[in-house]
């Protein structure tokens, strides 16, 4: 049975993953880089190991490093998170040749899945809707003309290797189509060393609906219901919920069957998410499969009642799944907001430097998986992700009006994050409508993007303005003096504001 664990990843996930780790009384191993020895993780694992210098090749893509560290401190498991080398079928193979569980699915079922193009092929024998396009990859200009002349504009160019949005295009014009297949393989290659490409239909007002599946090792396999992941920029998740607010009941059972049959296709064992777009007919198609822990597992975890990483843990161990399908509901509502040091009045800019003041908002229904505190620079390295603020009700009503009350004491300063975008998001009466799909904030963008110093911004502005001039009037006043040396400092500070209000 694992009794240590080296949890190969930084950030939130590392001290989330270690959170799980203390509870079930197992040693956690941090690693870090160069640029995070004052980083939270390394100051919550039981153990921390330098692994090298701050770029990520140098450190937390570093196999080698990492396995010389495991083996040294004794770790019997590696918990890889998401990111780095979470999906690489190379590290989890030199995790079993080195006699070190990895916390995750075998080699093949990470190269199944992780090749868009077999795994388009695997869902297909299984009887799994995919989007309609090539199941194999295209090479030449002439093909990619052909192909599109057959399915139709428009269509998504996508790397076969792809991830993070890379080395995707969408053709909306057949002038268009030889300019964005060539950028797609050259930024392919540039991502992930391989420029193979394959042309699916672009789905019109699509949904992004995701199912998680946990499965153990002898066969048995369950789904714990979907996320709407919609609310996107450049293709990459900003707020997950659920339930869906497009979901029927009849869609989730048919949507589950099917991301039930996609991992047994792949042999798969552990946790891992099928990936589903959806259309407004509600027909639904394979998108992927990511074959590891997603950033918006909290929002499951806390409507299903699970621990995921614990429930991971378990079945690396061995342990038959004892969670049953017919057992699982979903109570409540769940959303997720992922809070990034960025400036969205300025192309989304990372904004890397130092935390000034932080206060984190707490209070009932809110989850806060977080990594920063006051006096940290966060590196210039890493994504820009600081914190999920999750929030919990018992209609999708109140888990709003929650997320916008956390959302609103949530307080940091020192460097710009994405706090303000989100909270108009939760005004935005499409969103609480739950009418919305991935052109969401594009459609949305002239109130989304405010123009600086207005509405609430102004007011806040305003407050400041007269605090800083109460504070200023303060200092210059000079207190009545008493012949009382013990005159009460309390006493001393009422009689100043009372000189203020005349
Ligand atoms: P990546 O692995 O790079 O993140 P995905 O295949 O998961 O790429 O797609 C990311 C997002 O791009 C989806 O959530 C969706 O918003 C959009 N997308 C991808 N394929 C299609 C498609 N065929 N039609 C419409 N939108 C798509």
């Amino acid at each position: 049975m694992i009794k240590k664990i080296l949890v190969a990843n930084r950030g939130e996930i590392a001290v989330r993953i270690m959170r799980s780790c203390r509870e079930l009384g197992l040693i956690s191993v941090g690693v870090f880089s160069e640029a995070d020895r004052k980083a939270m993780h390394v100051r919550y694992a039981d153990e921390a190991y330098y692994i090298g210098s701050a770029p990520s090749r140098e450190s937390y893509l570093n196999m080698e490093s990492i396995l010389e560290v495991a083996k040294h401190s004794g770790a019997d498991a590696i918990h890889p998170g998401y990111g780095f080398l979470s999906e690489n079928a190379k590290f989890s193979e030199r995790c079993k040749e080195e006699g070190i569980i990895f916390i995750g699915p075998s080699s093949h079922s990470i190269s199944t899945m992780g090749d868009k193009i077999t795994a388009r092929q695997t869902m297909t024998k299984a009887g799994v809707p995919v989007v309609p396009g090539t199941t194999e990859k295209i090479m030449e200009e002439f093909r990619a003309e052909e192909i599109v002349k057959g399915i139709g504009l428009p269509v998504m160019i996508k790397a076969s290797a792809g991830g993070g949005g890379k080395g995707m295009r969408l053709v909306k014009h057949m002038d268009e189509l030889i300019p964005s297949f060539r950028t797609a393989k050259s930024e392919a290659m540039n991502a992930f060393g391989d420029d193979s490409v394959y042309i699916e239909k672009y789905i019109e007002s699509p949904h992004h609906i995701e199912f998680q599946i946990l499965a153990d090792r002898y066969g048995k396999v369950i789904h714990l219901f979907e996320r709407e992941c919609s609310i996107q920029r450049r293709h990459q998740k900003v707020i997950e919920e659920t339930p869906s607010p497009l979901m029927t009941p009849e869609l989730r059972e048919e949507m589950g069957k099917c991301a039930v049959a996609a991992a047994k296709a792949a042999d798969y064992e552990g946790a891992g998410t099928i990936e589903f777009i959806v259309n407004d007919n509600l027909e639904f198609y394979f998108l992927e499969m990511n074959t590891r822990l997603q950033v918006e597992h909290p929002v499951t975890e806390r409507v299903v009642g699970v621990d995921l990483v614990k429930e991971q843990i378990n079945i690396a161990n061995g342990l038959p799944l004892e969670l049953n399908q017919e057992d699982l509901h979903q109570n409540g509502h769940a959303i997720q907001c992922r809070i990034y040091a960025e400036d969205p009045d300025h192309n989304f800019m990372p904004q890397p430097g130092l935390v000034t003041h932080i206060t984190v908002p707490l209070g009932l229904g809110v989850r806060y998986d977080g990594y920063v505190y006051e006096g940290y620079e966060i590196p210039m390295y890493y994504d820009p992700l600081i914190s999920k603020l999750i929030s919990w009700g018992k209609s999708r009503q109140e888990s709003i009006a929650r997320m916008r009350r956390a959302l609103y004491e949530y307080k940091i300063t020192g460097v710009k994050t994405n706090i303000k975008f989100l909270e108009r998001i939760m005004d935005i009466p499409d969103f609480i409508d739950g009418k919305y799909n991935t052109h969401f904030i594009e459609t949305n963008s002239d109130k989304l993007f405010q123009p600086k110093f207005c509405g609430t911004e102004c007011e806040d502005m305003a407050l400041i303005a007269c605090f800083i001039d109460y504070i200023d009037k303060i200092g210059k006043i000079q207190p009545p003096k008493f012949t009382d040396d013990l005159a009460s400092t309390w006493k001393d500070f009422g009689r100043k504001r009372s000189i203020l209000r005349l």
